[in-house]
């Protein structure tokens, strides 16, 4: 693929889709968010994703964290609710398993990944939760762990969004971060197509492919991103569109034109790339969609 293709797309206002919301909606019309991840140590994670979800317009999230940062989760989010799991050295255990898998079942869309440290348990963890047949988009350690057994993508029956950055792509595909750059947007839809997924390659200029071969770059985004947290707010953003009931592909696009576009106008308002937080980019998520 390269900039003359058909395929080849950018991603702009014109690609973004926002549901008309009835006056007479309620919660249950906008699904209910699984968040699963975070380990001792790597809460804010969590939360930031979760709170990015709610400022989206999800109906209901639950977080699903170890229970040694249950209480840091619940006392800086009051609209969230949360799923205290065992855990072992503040990771999510062995044992937390089955009831964590038991938990985001019957829930609309699962995000997950983000803090969640790679251990045996974890993997295993992940290895699960790619079994349940929801919407689910797989993010940072999430990603990490996928690595152990990316095959089993293939098996997903239910759409699947990755949001790896270039390092965690590389150890997805099995090959160097440089050689990353060097053949990106190849590299993306070839991914995407032999994994069935969509695939979301962040970087200053953020690529996402499909299953059938096309290829978006976002326009939106600055420099005041690169800083941490900054992904698991677009993580949080993108599992709500997909609670919200929009189709993998439309989550997806939203999620990261309007996650850039909610760092640009933060930019506009003010704030210097130097300060920018990934707190900025949430409370900018309102004028985002506005
Ligand atoms: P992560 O590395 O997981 O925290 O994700 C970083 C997020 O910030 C992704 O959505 C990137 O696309 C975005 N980002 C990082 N650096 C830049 C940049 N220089 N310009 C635009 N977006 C960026
Ligand atoms: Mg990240």
């Amino acid at each position: 693929i390269d900039e003359f293709d058909p395929n080849f797309i950018a991603l702009d206002k014109d690609e973004i889709y926002l549901d008309f919301r009835s006056p007479t909606a309620h919660k249950g019309n906008f699904g209910h968010l699984a968040v699963v991840g975070g380990s001792l140590g790597k809460s804010g994670a969590v939360i930031m994703a979760s709170k990015a979800a709610l400022k989206t317009g999800v109906g209901l999230v639950s977080a699903v964290v170890p229970k040694s940062i249950n209480t840091a989760f619940e006392s800086r989010l009051l609209e969230a609710m949360s799923y205290p799991a065992d855990d072992e050295s503040g990771f999510f255990s062995e044992n937390s398993i089955d009831s964590v898998v038991e938990f985001v079942s019957d829930k609309s869309s699962i995000c997950f990944g983000m803090g969640l440290g790679i251990t045996e348990s974890t993997k295993k963890l992940t290895e699960e939760l790619l079994q349940i047949n929801k919407p689910m988009v797989i993010d940072a350690d999430g990603l990490n762990c996928l690595s152990f057994c990316v095959e089993k993508l293939k098996a997903r029956k239910l759409p699947t969004i990755l949001t790896p950055h270039p390092k965690e792509f590389s150890r997805l595909r099995g090959i160097q971060t440089k050689d990353v750059l060097k053949d990106r947007l190849n590299l993306a839809v070839e991914f995407a197509q032999e994994y069935g997924v969509y695939l979301v390659l962040k970087m200053a200029d953020t690529l996402i492919a499909t299953p059938d071969g096309k290829l978006y770059i976002n326009t939106t985004g600055n420099q005041g991103l690169a800083t941490g947290g900054s992904g698991d707010v677009l993580s949080g953003m993108i599992g709500a569109f997909l609670a919200e009931g929009y189709d993998a592909l439309q989550a997806a696009l939203n999620g990261v034109y309007l996650h850039g576009l909610a760092a640009d106008l933060a930019i506009e308002g003010g704030i210097t790339y130097e300060s920018l937080t990934p707190s900025d980019v949430i409370d900018r998520i309102n004028e985002a969609i506005r």
